[in-house]
């Protein structure tokens, strides 16, 4: 991921509000869409015009050609507002991040936690974040619905990870169980974006616990029951079973490796 600067400089006398809120929309819609990541943006106003840093999975994430209806519309709203084009500025890689993918995928994976900023649809063959832009919009015109189900996802890893509090069990339930909202909208999406790409798009069900190590090696797919889904390898050294028929993996429990 890298680090670029938007600039918004205005070309006739504006108002702060009418400015900061048409920046607002805009910056709402490049998110909506996988052009932006994460979800807390400062902008500052500052010898005559308002910047804001960003961070993006691609150099070009920001080019005209990926950009959704509603970005579109937003950049007029930026024009109403008096505004300039917004220019961009790069400033560099950001260290602590993957890079994304480049490569054919043979297959995807829906796979987050609360630690990654980056796009939850992964490159099945090296677990490479794929930005959400170079797929067809999911949903009403972008992937609105996809970083919302992401947002939520991580929410409730970060609860059960913590372990701190009595919603740690219903946190982990969403994450884990098939029987879940979290799982019926993520394998949902997981279906839309394969039939989109025509590639075999799997999701990740979370497992932690277990009675023993034997136990857990003898998990069946909690979807259709069936033991075929134990894989002899891991792929990834993370996905221990797939289920090919219910577009399933996971992974074997994290008290028992
Ligand atoms: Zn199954």
């Amino acid at each position: 991921m890298f680090v670029i600067e938007l600039r918004f400089e205005p070309f006739a006398d504006t108002t702060i509000s009418a400015a900061e809120k048409a920046i607002n929309a805009h910056l709402e819609a490049l998110r909506a869409n996988g052009q932006i990541l994460g979800r807390e943006f400062a902008v500052a106003f500052n010898d005559g015009e308002f910047r804001v840093r960003l961070m993006v999975p691609e150099k070009t994430s920001l080019a005209n050609r990926y950009n959704s209806a509603w970005v579109k519309a937003t950049l007029q709203g930026l024009t109403d507002a008096k505004l300039l084009a917004p220019r961009d500025k790069f400033i560099g890689q950001d260290i602590n991040s993957e890079v994304s993918n480049t490569d054919d995928p043979s297959w995807q994976v829906l796979y987050t936690s609360y630690v990654h900023m980056c796009s939850p649809l992964r490159n099945g063959d090296n677990l490479l974040p794929i930005p959400l832009y170079q797929i067809p919009a999911t949903f009403n015109g972008d992937h609105k619905r996809v970083i919302k189900w992401q947002s939520e996802w991580q929410a409730c890893d970060e609860l059960q990870m913590a372990a701190a509090t009595k919603a740690e069990f219903a946190a982990l339930e969403e994450i884990s169980s098939v029987h879940s909202d979290m799982f019926r909208r993520g394998w949902d999406l997981r279906g839309r974006i394969e039939y989109l790409t025509k590639i075999p798009t799997y999701y990740y069900l979370y497992r932690v616990g277990g009675e023993s190590l034997q136990a857990e090696k003898s998990r069946v797919c909690p979807k259709c029951g069936s033991a075929d889904w134990a894989l002899e390898t891991p792929l990834l050294d993370m996905f221990h079973f797939r289920c090919e028929p219910c577009r399933i993996v996971s992974n074997l429990s994290w008290d028992h490796q």
